[in-house]
């Protein structure tokens, strides 16, 4: 085994330590497990808005890594109902940092689905609209 790995790919309390950083990143949220001062610390931290979300400290391993799951967890959430704002609103707004400023490229239809790329000209995030064909009108009347 290695020594600063745990098969699931957990940082060893040996890796910790040394001063390595276990770290998860969803929805602009940086999540990190680390040891210093004798505790191990969970922190998850908004690094577009320079915010701190949450910051515990555990003297044992086994409770840091069970709120550090916890914190990864929360940040996936998060992501999930921001993008399905954004679906709601009808892709107008950023779902990372709420801007309107995007600017849409390549889009491409493909039997039934349309996909375009955005990408927003403030947090320079970009991603992939998908469409689907929703219903037809005809225009030579039926
Ligand atoms: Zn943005």
């Amino acid at each position: 085994m290695s020594k600063f790995h745990l098969k699931n790919g957990d940082l060893t309390v040996y890796a910790l330590a040394c001063g390595y950083m276990q770290k998860h990143s969803a929805n602009n949220i940086e999540t990190t497990l680390y040891h210093e001062g004798c505790l191990f610390h969970v922190r998850s931290y908004n690094f577009v808005e320079h915010k701190r979300i949450a910051w515990e400290s555990f003297e044992s391993i086994g409770e840091a890594r069970k709120e550090y799951r916890r914190q990864c967890k929360n940040a996936t959430i998060n992501m999930e109902k921001l993008v399905q704002e954004y679906i709601n609103c009808g892709g107008v707004f950023c779902p990372f940092c709420q801007s309107n400023e995007l600017s849409t490229h390549n889009v491409e239809f493909n039997e039934g689905v349309a996909t375009q790329d955005v990408s927003c000209n403030d947090c320079q995030k970009h991603w992939t609209d998908t469409y689907t064909l929703l219903s037809v009108q005809c225009r030579t009347g039926f």
